[in-house]
This record gives structure tokens, sequence and C-alpha cells, in this order.
């Protein structure tokens, strides 16, 4: 199943929470208002290291349940943890898988390749969820010397 539509802004997302029958706990709110303050994604531990005071077990938890709620999504760039970030940035992400360089790209500016690929096979990639991976410009110079 598909998560519903992101929230448009923070207020929306806190609103969310409470008409979908969670309680707004402060841990809850605390997580809500980090994945929307920090602009780059974060693995669960690094989340759990900011919200110091807060249960580790609690915020894995409430990541589990945003992410339920469609507020919160979580991203494989490369090999290492999964990380989260609110949900419905505009950004993707494309990794070097050798350097571990990150770059983000408009959603928008993928919209064409989406759409190829799934006018030849029926299948939307998802490209958040598993972002495009390959070799940066300096990786590929370095590997031709
Ligand atoms: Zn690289
Ligand atoms: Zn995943």
């Amino acid at each position: 199943v598909d998560p519903p539509d992101p929230p448009v802004d923070l207020a929306d997302a806190l609103h969310r929470v409470r008409s979908r029958g969670g309680r707004l706990t402060p841990a809850k709110r605390a997580l809500i208002e980090l994945l929307h303050i920090e602009g780059d994604p974060l693995t669960a531990d690094q989340i759990a290291e900011r919200l110091t005071g807060h249960d580790r077990s609690v915020v894995y938890r409430n990541l589990n349940q945003l992410e339920q709620l469609g507020i919160a999504e979580h991203l494989h760039p490369g090999h290492g943890q999964a990380v989260y970030r609110a949900a419905g940035h505009p950004k993707l992400i494309v990794a070097c898988t050798h350097c571990g360089t990150e770059r983000p790209i408009d959603r928008a500016d993928t919209r064409a390749f989406v759409n190829r690929i799934h006018r030849h096979t029926g299948i939307t990639p998802d490209l958040t969820h598993f972002p495009l991976t390959g070799t940066c410009d300096s990786c590929a110079a370095a590997r031709s010397r």
C-alpha cells in the first residue's frame, strides 16, 4: 500500500498524527520537528542521538509510525544504514558507490526517465527508496589514470 500524500508543512504533519488517532507525545513532536528542520537525511541512530532525553526504542518506534502516516520516509543511498527524512522532499539523491558522494537532483528532472521506464515495463521506479547509484566524475577520472 502506498503511503498517503506527504503533509504540506510541519503544522500539517502534527495535525495528521492527531487526526489519525495517534497521540502527539513530546517525543513524537520532537522527531517531526527534527525531520522538518534537518535538510539532510539521518540514520535512525543519528536521529536518536539528536533527540537526547528521549528513549531510543521510542524514537525507532515513532519513526516507523511516522512512515506509516506518510510523514517520514527512508532511503537506502548506499550499502550502509537506511536514512530518514521528512516525506515528500523535492530532491532525490544520486550517489557514487565508490566514494559515497551524494548529489541532489530535482524530482521533476527525473520524470521523463521514470515515465519511460514505466512505459516499457509497467513499473514506476521509486527513485526515493533506492536512489540511483553510479560513478562520480572524480572517481571516473581516478580510475582512468
Ligand atoms: Zn566518487
Ligand atoms: Zn527500505
